[in-house]
Parts: structure tokens; C-alpha cells; sequence
């Protein structure tokens, strides 16, 4: 008897041994909570992409949009916890989404491992290109007097866009019609096509749109302005100081993945962080990096924790 119990203790050991060791050994899902081509997806793609050679595995990215966000995340948290699932969350998902749905099937403190923080995605104001205004002042008069005829885009209820859209509405003192799409990809191409006036969406999507001339970028809602889009002013600038608020999108894997993994994913992702070229294309794209006091799952969570505390109120406030 003592024997098996030996036996058994000793293959249970290396079982757990092994799994991290020999981790991963097959390709890796990554969720994505919304449409492909939108910041979410963006970013997800361009750290998988690095992410991918460390492991020697192919992560693929898989679309699940709807609800803010909320299905794709719901379904990531509901997947096995072995490592071959893990998702890209951003501050909608992990933030804003418990004061937006009552019936939340996640709790985005408890029922998660963070990986990582992937990058600061400071937001901007932006415009159809025929839209009747041309900073944020003349903006601003516009929607007061013609809040019934204008259109905002969103990517869907406690999506990034919806709730800093939610924020400025509130603060101009407007309720505009509200357009929601699977995520901020299409609604881009809608805004680029005139077929929506305006949304306040993640830099990343909208650097090369802006730079094109396809759309209007009135101001970016960070105390700085953008390397990126160095001749976009800031909303203090721009005459609408109040209004600051900045989003990111992080990696979690679902609650109950082993530590050895989450640890072996999280040095994946800061191999990723390190790397010039994916750096590179993230802040090409207006992506903020995090320091390296930034990253790790540790830092992840108590982050999570401020930001859904922090929304909470906010959110409940303006609705
Ligand atoms: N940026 C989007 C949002 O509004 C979603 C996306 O990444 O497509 O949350």
C-alpha cells in the first residue's frame, strides 16, 4: 500500500512537472472579444505573432464578438484552464463590464489569471470626414444643436468606445443615436464610408485612417500628445479638458491554469514586450508599452481590481 501511495504521489508529481515543462505542445487559442481589424485584434495579432516563436507553437487568434465584448470573454473564462486558451481583455471586458451587465458571468478579479498587461491604447475623438466641424470647439456646438441627426459608432454596450463615448456625451450634455457594431474595425470602415459621424475609439486603429486624411481626429484624450499623431491636440488643448481617459489591452487565461503556465506565458509575452520590432509596430501604431514595473500577472490583477473599482461609480453615475 505505502508503496502505491508512493507511486501514485510520485506520478502525480511529475504529471505536474510535465505539463509545464513540456508546454505548449500544440497550438494555442487566443480569443478576441470583438471583430477582426479593430485595436483588439490589432494588438492581439501583433504580440501573438512574436509570442509564437517563443513558444514554438502557433497561437491563433479566434474572433468572438458580441456584447461588448462580453460573450467572447465569457466563453475564454468558461474554457478549459490548461493554457491552450487564453484572451485578449481590455478595459470594457475587465473594467467597465460588471457596472454595464447585471448578469455578468464573469468576474473579471476573480476569475482569471493575468498574464500580462500588452499595451496603453490612448483614445481619440474622431469624424467622418465630411462631418461639419473641424476642432473639437466647433464639434461640440454642432452636437448641442443637432444631437437628434448625429450618429456615434460603438462596438457595443461596455465596449472601450461605448463607455468614453458615454463619458463625452455626458460631459457635452448630448444623447446622440447610437450605432453598435461587432467591434471598432467595422464601425471604422463605416465612419471612413460617412455612413456614421463620429467615435471615440483605442489610437491603434486609427493612426493610418488619420494620417490618410479618411477621417477627422478632433483631439486625443491623454495629458500628451501622440508620437504617433504628433498634430492631433490634446483635449486641454482642445478646449475640453475635462474630458481624459485612456484604455489598454491585456492577456488573461481562465481561472485555474497552472502557474507554471500562466508563468511560461507571461515571459512569452514580455519576450514580446522586448522585442524591437513588435515595439516598434505597437508604437507606430500610438500603442503606449508598459514599463517593466508594468508586466506580469501580479501587476495585471491589482490593475483590474482599481480599474473595475474605478469604473464602477462612473459608469453608474452617467447612465
Ligand atoms: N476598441 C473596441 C472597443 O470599443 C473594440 C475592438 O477592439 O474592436 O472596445
Amino acid at each position: 500500500m505505502k508503496r502505491l501511495i508512493l507511486a501514485l504521489a510520485a506520478s502525480v508529481a511529475f504529471a505536474g512537472m510535465s505539463v509545464a515543462q513540456t508546454y505548449p505542445t500544440k497550438p494555442i487559442t487566443m480569443i478576441v472579444p470583438f471583430a477582426a481589424g479593430g485595436p483588439t485584434d490589432i494588438v492581439a495579432r501583433l504580440v501573438s505573432e512574436n509570442m509564437s516563436k517563443t513558444l514554438g507553437q502557433q497561437i491563433v487568434v479566434e474572433n468572438v464578438a458580441g456584447a461588448g465584448g462580453t460573450t467572447g470573454i465569457t466563453r475564454a473564462s468558461q474554457a478549459k484552464p490548461d493554457g491552450y486558451t487564453i484572451m485578449m481583455g481590455h478595459m470594457g471586458t475587465h473594467g467597465a463590464a460588471p457596472a454595464l451587465y447585471a448578469n455578468l458571468k464573469y468576474d473579471p478579479v476573480k476569475d482569471f489569471e493575468p498574464v500580462g498587461m500588452a499595451a496603453g491604447t490612448p483614445i481619440l475623438i474622431v469624424t467622418k470626414k465630411a462631418f461639419p466641424a473641424n476642432d473639437m470647439k466647433e464639434f461640440v456646438a454642432y452636437l448641442k444643436a443637432n444631437a437628434d441627426k448625429v450618429n456615434q459608432a460603438h462596438a457595443g454596450v461596455g465596449a472601450v468606445s461605448h463607455m468614453t463615448c458615454i463619458l463625452l456625451n455626458s460631459q457635452i450634455g448630448v444623447k446622440p443615436t447610437a450605432v453598435p457594431y461587432g467591434g471598432t474595425g467595422p464601425a471604422l470602415n463605416d465612419l471612413v464610408s460617412g455612413q456614421v459621424d463620429y467615435m471615440c475609439d483605442q489610437i491603434v486603429n486609427l493612426v493610418s485612417q488619420v494620417k490618410a486624411g479618411s477621417i477627422k481626429a478632433l483631439a486625443i484624450a491623454s495629458a500628451e500628445r501622440s508620437p504617433a499623431l504628433p498634430d492631433v491636440p490634446t483635449t486641454k488643448e482642445a478646449g475640453l479638458p475635462e474630458y481624459q481617459v485612456a484604455a489598454w489591452n491585456a492577456v488573461f487565461a481562465p481561472k485555474g491554469t497552472p502557474k507554471d503556465v500562466v508563468a511560461k506565458l507571461t515571459s512569452a509575452l514580455n519576450t514580446a514586450l522586448d522585442d524591437a520590432g513588435t515595439r516598434k509596430r505597437l508604437e507606430d501604431l500610438g500603442g503606449v508599452l508598459p514599463t517593466k514595473d508594468e508586466r506580469g500577472g501580479e501587476w495585471l490583477g491589482k490593475f483590474v481590481a482599481s480599474e473595475v473599482a474605478r469604473w464602477n461609480p462612473v459608469l453608474k453615475a452617467s447612465k
